[in-house]
């Protein structure tokens, strides 16, 4: 009998520590990572860690109404690996409007164009293998003439041109004279040390994966034209009059909104030179990629913030936007909070950039130094400013894989546009914004079985991608704080982002330097929230009263491991509340025993998730009868 029990007891043993794994599954490509020691399992960068890059220069020119954008461009693509490169590959995102084209959703008519077409691309000032037909799709692999060498570059000299799609998204014609450029460049595919070529498709859905470049982009339109573009205007003395320039100036050293061009200057010409046309040029150094905006009519504001209280520094903050947008009238206020917000508390490293550009459009979308959103009045307006603008550290800051890990990025902005939320307006309404637009849709879905891993890659998804890349991750962050509290989750946080800031980080990287840096693993954590298929569920399953109090047993079925509250209301009116940290999951992920020593008697037991809300709440309630 006693060796019954002892296998017994062994054999509970080796579930229990099969439920709660001390260990990640790791992708073949990371373990190989760690074996080749370009990545390492403390979630350093390895001592063999490369990266590629290229200088691009870009010269477009855009005559609105006309359609067409032409561009020429040199790339000088430098290659860091120790591999050496038989081909290079292309990518053309924009052939994603293309009929055909591998879509995320469904597109409308005006959405489809006839594509990117190459007039010419030579490499090292040969002609190239790129045929007519050649980018059907979002990509194009090209076989080198001369193998490109590690520690070598190569140039590239492309022609090229495409139709501006009539219905803008990301990208697009806004109005007759109001366009939108983004992707709109032939670029290197990123090569990395874990996969290789990225020969994703672009299909309209999951977002980039870009190197850091340096850029020259020139952009020539016609007189009566202002652009608004990554990186800092290089020749304002030869688009702009004097005036607007020192405005600009003032703009870049004061707190108030100053009017760089209102709707009367634009009509009265009084803000562009008079040339037939116009050449803007931009230069950013060490950023994923570029974009732009122009138009006849869209007014322009400016101020900026102390992004480095310790230096001082400012970074501008800008606005364009047509006269009916009244939303935009407070864009410069509010793009300045965020920009020193974000600086000084979470993520607390400076804006990395000199400047940024809120553009009216209808994308919602973040680009390096610039944002496209919609004019939306009120906190939610604001709340989606606050998200692109938040883009700018997370992936613009980390150079993360945002095609194949969203939730490196868009988890990290939707958890900050809570967070800066809490510090401006009444907590109740972000509050509420956040359960309503995070937390809803996703729960009201959510089944058991039903769920897929976060760190299922985004580009495999339909359905699922925006619960994976936005809702869950978000989640899982707040958890995170509530489990090693502010200090800590702010020190690995900073430390992640110092090891990786300008690279390519993988989960893995992120995961195991929280390990690293707070001293404990919590790959038990990692593996409820990002490997696993839980979503939110709780339930009071019993209550045992006893002379020592109550035994509040919480049986946890959709598996997250979610802090909650235990609201306690007593026989004699009051109520007290008590909170249970993820850390209460950490040795038994189903069900937990919360012991409430209390002598009064109990009328009524609460489980409250707040954000975390619970998928069925009508199981969460126990009354003493
Ligand atoms: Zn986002």
């Amino acid at each position: 009998m006693s060796r019954l029990v002892a296998v017994f007891f062994i054999s509970m043993v080796f579930c229990f520590s099969e439920l709660r794994s001390q260990t990640l599954n790791e992708t073949k490509d990371i373990t190989e990572a760690y074996r080749k020691a370009t990545r390492s399992s403390s979630g350093k960068p390895g001592e063999r860690y490369w990266q590629n890059s290229a200088v691009y220069d870009i010269s477009i020119t855009v005559l609105p109404p006309s359609r067409t954008i032409s561009g020429s461009e040199t790339i000088t693509y430098q290659n860091n690996s120790p591999d050496t490169l038989k081909s290079i590959v292309i990518k053309l995102i924009l052939n994603e409007h293309k009929a055909g084209a591998a879509g995320f959703g469904g597109v409308d008519k005006d959405y489809l164009t006839t594509g990117i077409e190459i007039e010419k691309f030579l490499i090292d000032g040969k002609k190239s293998r790129w045929m007519k037909n050649m980018g059907k799709g979002t990509w194009q692999e090209l076989p080198l003439a001369k193998p490109l060498l590690p520690g070598a570059n190569v140039k590239m000299e492309i022609d090229w041109n495409y139709p501006i799609s009539l219905k803008a998204g990301r990208e697009g014609m806004l109005d007759q004279t109001t366009f939108f450029l983004a992707y709109f460049y032939p670029r290197v595919a990123v090569y990395d040390d874990y996969a290789g070529w990225d020969k994703s498709e672009f299909n309209g859905g999951p977002e980039f994966y870009s190197d850091f470049n340096d850029y020259n982009l020139k952009i020539s339109v016609p007189a009566n034209y202002v652009v608004w573009a990554t990186g800092v205007l290089k020749n304002p003395e030869q688009v702009l009059q004097t005036g607007v320039i020192d405005r600009l100036k003032l703009a870049a050293e004061s707190d108030s909104t100053i009017s760089i061009a209102s709707l009367e200057d634009l009509k009265g010409q009084k803000i562009t030179k008079p040339s037939k046309i116009n050449t803007w040029h931009f230069e950013a150094s060490n950023v994923p990629d570029v974009a732009a905006g122009l138009s006849d009519h869209y007014i322009w504001d400016a101020s900026s913030a102390v992004v480095d209280s310790t230096t001082g520094r400012r970074a501008e903050m800008h606005a364009a936007y047509s006269d009916t947008a009244s939303a935009y009238r407070e864009m410069v206020q509010d793009g300045r909070y965020a920009l020193n917000w974000f600086s000084h508390h979470l993520p607390g490293v400076p804006y990395p950039y000199p400047k940024m550009t809120a553009f009216e459009g209808n994308a919602d979308m973040e680009y390096p130094m610039m944002i496209n959103d919609t004019s939306i009045e009120g906190p939610n307006g604001r709340r989606v400013t606050n998200h692109e603008i938040a883009h700018s550290w997370f992936p613009f800051y980390m150079g993360t894989n945002e095609t194949r890990y969203a939730f490196m990025d868009e988890g990290w902005a939707s958890t900050l546009e809570l967070l800066i939320g809490r510090s401006y307006a009444e907590r109740e309404v972000i509050h509420d914004l956040y359960k309503l637009k995070r937390v809803k849709p996703w729960i009201e879905s959510a089944r058991p079985g039903g769920e897929v891993p976060i760190i299922t890659p985004s580009n495999e998804l339909t359905a699922g991608y925006r619960f994976n890349a936005y809702n869950k991750p978000s989640l899982a962050y707040l958890a995170l704080i509530d489990l090693v509290g502010e200090n800590l989750f702010k020190k690995c946080l900073l430390e992640y982002m110092g090891r990786w800031h300008g690279k390519h980080p993988m989960p893995w990287d992120f995961f195991y330097t929280f390990n690293d840096v707070s001293g404990r693993s919590l790959n038990w954590f990692w593996n409820s929230w990002f490997f696993s298929r839980n979503y939110i569920d709780l339930s009071v399953r019993k209550v045992e009263k006893s002379d020592d109090g109550y035994a509040v047993y919480v049986r946890n079925t959709g598996g997250f491991a979610v802090p909650f509250d235990v609201v306690i209301s007593y026989e004699d009116g009051t109520i007290e509340s008590v909170h249970q940290t993820p850390a209460i999951w950490e040795q038994n992920g189903e069900e937990v025993i919360v012991n409430l020593g209390s002598r009064k008697s109990i009328r009524e037991i609460k489980l409250d998730g707040d954000l975390f809300m619970d998928a069925n709440v009508n199981d969460n309630i126990w009354m003493d009868k």
